[in-house]
């Protein structure tokens, strides 16, 4: 019987130090980068290894490592070779799967570069990249083993680290939110302006809740990266422009969608420097941008709209919020499928509400929310959302993540965005 308890109290002390211990356990203080290559057509659709690379230090989360901070549009699980553990995952969605929904896709195939930050394992590994559907069928899946003494696993950022200032730094990265962000279009000689643009985007964004309360939690770091030329490529005026990451206007023949494919050379200029969440400034007046879950944001740094979109966008790539507006003529698409609830925290389709923001709604609010009396209702269930005015709906009437002119975060998008920033810090 004594051996029993002496038995149960260590094995209880065992489990303990083994938590304790979980990253200094599996991983070194490196990153892995990995480059792949997802391929394919509105069919069938595969995910290449192209490249793996080793960073000099490790800026992400050292607990919570087997849990995913968001479902998101694809997910990587990384397992222990010998034993199948689970030791670390993430999530993200991909420019890739927004382009399957294209007319494009179905007559042609495609090959989109897609990099992730991993920390550097100890031993060998197994990576599993999985896309989803937007029914959550498995669209894609590609399994491969690392071994931490691969002599291909090519070293960057340790000799040529592009010129960078912090705008704001708040800890240790391994403590911080590391958040970079990048010149696409400056000049060398532009510089000055950038740095400028950087800082108003970090403005912008610490003036939203929750960012502004939870600021000491972020470091912001300014990449200068240079561009041969000033400016972006806008092909429905037929200007191209050679630049850092050869981003353009029209993404999939839509005029004001700002997007880069050239991921492999955006994480090259930050090679060496210690970021997890990236915003590119675009040096254009034109209007346009993008966010991808954590993929990255890109948006123009000379729009009058600047400031709000740059942190609408962020919402996107960083908080994996869903856009909250919706065209009147557009009653379905197949972004949102009216069956499913996506996993977007701040639209629902009422599949399953009660994993939203069902419990933050007061007693008595009438459910969905009349949209002519919204000034009664500061959170409720608005039809409307995510593109498609019926069947999505949001919670409330306005929010960052539906319009240029209203200042803040909706109580929904605020509580989500505390939620992740939580999940990355504690
Ligand atoms: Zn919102």
């Amino acid at each position: 019987m004594k051996k029993k308890h002496l038995l149960l109290a260590c094995l209880c002390l065992c489990l303990g130090a083994v938590k304790a211990q979980t990253f200094e356990h599996y991983f070194t203080d490196r990153t892995l980068r990995v480059d792949y290559l997802f391929t394919g057509n509105a069919e069938r659709q595969t995910i290449c290894v192209d490249e793996l690379s080793s960073l000099p230090r490790w800026a992400g989360r050292r607990h919570h490592l087997s849990e995913l901070p968001l479902a998101g549009n694809g997910q990587i699980t990384m397992k222990d070779a010998t034993d199948g553990t689970v030791i670390y995952r993430t999530s993200f969605s991909a420019l890739f799967q927004e382009w399957l929904e294209t007319d494009e896709a179905r007559t042609t195939a495609k090959g989109f570069e897609n990099t992730f930050l991993l920390p550097f394992p100890r031993r060998a590994v197994s990576v599993e990249v999985t896309l989803f559907d937007s029914h959550r069928q498995v669209r894609a899946r590609l399994q491969h083993r690392v071994d931490p003494e691969d002599i291909l696993i090519r070293r960057k950022g340790e000799t040529h680290v592009c010129p960078h200032r912090y705008l704001l730094k708040s800890g240790q990265a391994d403590r911080c939110i590391d958040v970079a962000i990048v010149a696409e279009g400056y000049t060398e000689a532009e510089m000055d302006m950038f740095y400028r643009d950087a800082q108003t985007a970090c403005e912008s964004l610490f003036g939203h809740e929750p960012f502004r309360s939870m600021k000491e939690r972020f470091n912001v770091v300014a990449v200068a990266s240079p561009s041969e030329d000033s400016g972006v490529s806008i092909p429905r005026l037929s200007e191209w422009r050679s630049t850092a990451f050869g981003s353009h206007f029209s993404t999939f023949y839509s005029d004001r969608y700002l997007t880069t494919s050239h991921l492999k050379t955006l994480h090259d200029a930050l090679a060496g420097i210690d970021y997890e969440h990236i915003i590119v400034l675009a040096n254009t007046d034109e209007y346009g941008g993008g966010g991808i879950y954590n993929s990255y944001t890109l948006t123009t740094a000379h729009h009058k709209d600047f400031r709000p979109v740059v942190v609408h966008e962020f919402g996107h790539s960083f908080g994996g919020l869903a856009d909250e507006y919706f065209y009147d003529e557009d009653v379905m698409n197949d972004t949102y499928p009216t069956d499913v609830e996506p996993w977007e925290q701040n639209v629902t389709t009422r599949v399953d509400f009660a994993s939203k923001w069902q419990d933050m709604i007061p007693e008595g609010t009438p459910l969905p929310t009349p949209a002519d009396n919204f000034n009664m209702h500061e959170v409720g269930l608005y039809e409307g959302a995510a593109y498609s005015a019926r069947g999505l709906y949001r919670a409330s009437y306005n929010c960052r993540m539906r319009t240029n002119e209203y200042p803040a975060f909706c109580p929904v998008c605020q509580r989500a965005l505390r939620r992740l920033i939580e999940f990355y810090t504690e």
